[in-house]
């Protein structure tokens, strides 16, 4: 089931109140699914010694949510200088920020290495010489081409720009020995959306298998593996949730094997996004305008500024409207945006309750790369974001853009150079 029944049940009753005292478009986030879901993971892989989940900063980058999932001991997975900033802002320390990046300039390495610093995960062999200083611990992210079927949202490992080949890893790794690094971990990431566990589960006995090979010859006695995020959620009614038990489980079971036959074994770490916040979180909307031509058409005062994934990827995202839920006589519509675009879309050929102009629509599951999505062609503004709190309160966390924001670029010192 999209979006948690709990979180529906929590935000019905305060919805009308929402609304008229912040206005709407909004995304609103549920404190307590959010902390349900760390409290999950953490418990599903406790049997696996230092294990952690570093959340996808780019799934949702909000400090006060950041504030929450550090307070349940996670760290930050973070591919950009800013990213990398909101993290140490909350107050991550360097061990808490993985900076996944790639295609990476000196400049932001250097960024990465100021201040505490954080664990560096490199995407490439050559990466390593243009380090402005060697730390003590490094990882590769590893690319297996064609030794593993990507899963099929994230496609082909071989047509990915990500990450080190097979080939390349022992070679990798001598090299930072020789430079005087310390500590190793490895990296993957092969699956996005996925809802069968047992991709996840063989990722990790992937990543495990390698550490054998590379201790045989180098000797090096790994820190951590990191399996990546892409754990899935359930869009559509029907789809069965992804079974996180099965899965740690499984993994545990791997790393007892490994620990069995090696007499040490390294840390767990994952960097989730979309699992840790997606379904906590939804798009709330007001009708605004009905249209009849060659298809029914329901205007909303969001678009796709708010919510890139329906139009990009084409994905489902259900959408009930407050108060009409069991609404018998269904209506196919279009739910559309302002934007020109013709895939300012939020619904296509859905049937849905009939509405009136100021209906509420909440969209449901826009927690995770919702927002942050989000972009500003055609003039369209980001709306503000909420936070519904455990004691019912609910807390402005980001302010909607303004004109002013989107103005801002052109304020600057005028600067030209020729003719010559
Ligand atoms: C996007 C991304 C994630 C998070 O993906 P989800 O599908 O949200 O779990 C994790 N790691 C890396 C390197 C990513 O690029």
């Amino acid at each position: 089931m999209p979006m948690s029944s709990d979180f529906k049940n929590r935000l019905a009753p305060l919805l009308p109140q929402i609304v008229q005292t912040f206005g709407t478009p909004f995304h609103i986030y549920d404190e307590t699914g959010i902390e349900q879901t760390c409290e999950a993971v953490t418990l599903a892989f406790e049997k696996i010694d230092g294990f952690k989940e570093y959340f996808a900063v780019k799934a949702l980058p909000n400090p006060a949510i950041m504030a929450l999932l550090k307070a349940k001991g996670f760290g930050f997975d973070c591919s950009s200088i800013p990213e990398i900033t909101l993290a140490r802002d909350i107050g991550s320390q360097a061990t808490d920020i993985m900076f996944t990046s790639n295609n990476t300039s000196v400049q932001q390495f250097q960024s990465a290495l100021d201040k505490d610093g954080c664990i560096l995960n490199l995407d490439d062999i050559s990466l390593i010489s243009k380090l402005p200083k060697i730390p003590e611990l490094i990882c590769f992210r590893y690319n297996p081409g064609n030794k593993r079927t990507g899963n099929k949202i994230i496609g082909n490992p071989m047509e990915a720009k990500y990450g080190v080949t097979h080939d390349q890893l022992l070679d990798a790794y001598k090299r930072s020995m020789d430079l005087g690094v310390k500590r190793f971990g490895i990296h993957t990431m092969l699956a996005s959306n996925e809802l069968d566990y047992t991709y996840m589960v063989e990722t990790a006995d992937m990543l495990l298998a390698i550490l054998g090979e590379i201790h045989g010859r180098l000797g090096i006695q790994f820190d951590f593996i990191n399996i990546g995020g892409g754990l899935g959620i359930p869009y559509t009614p029907d789809t069965p949730k992804f079974d996180l038990t099965a899965m740690a489980t499984g993994v545990t079971r791997s790393f007892d094997a490994f620990n069995k036959q090696n007499g040490w074994a390294p840390k767990l770490y994952m960097e989730s996004g979309r699992f840790i916040t997606g379904p906590h979180g939804a798009l709330v909307t007001s009708v605004i305008n009905h249209k009849k031509t060659y298809r029914n058409y329901v205007g909303v005062d969001a678009s796709m500024s708010a919510l890139m994934r329906p139009g990009m990827y084409e994905a489902y995202h259900h959408i009930h409207i407050h108060g009409k839920e069991d609404a018998p006589d269904l209506k196919r519509v279009d739910v559309v945006g302002a934007l020109c675009e013709n895939n300012d879309k939020f619904a296509i050929q859905r049937d849905l309750p009939a509405t009136q102009e100021g209906d509420i629509l909440v969209i449901h599951d826009t927690g995770a790369h919702g927002h942050a999505m989000g972009f500003n062609y055609n003039g369209h503004l980001r709306p503000k974001e909420l936070l519904l709190k455990k004691n019912g309160s609910v807390e402005l966390i980001r302010r909607a853009e303004t004109m002013e924001d989107y103005f801002a670029t052109l304020n600057f010192e005028p600067k030209t150079m020729g003719p010559a």
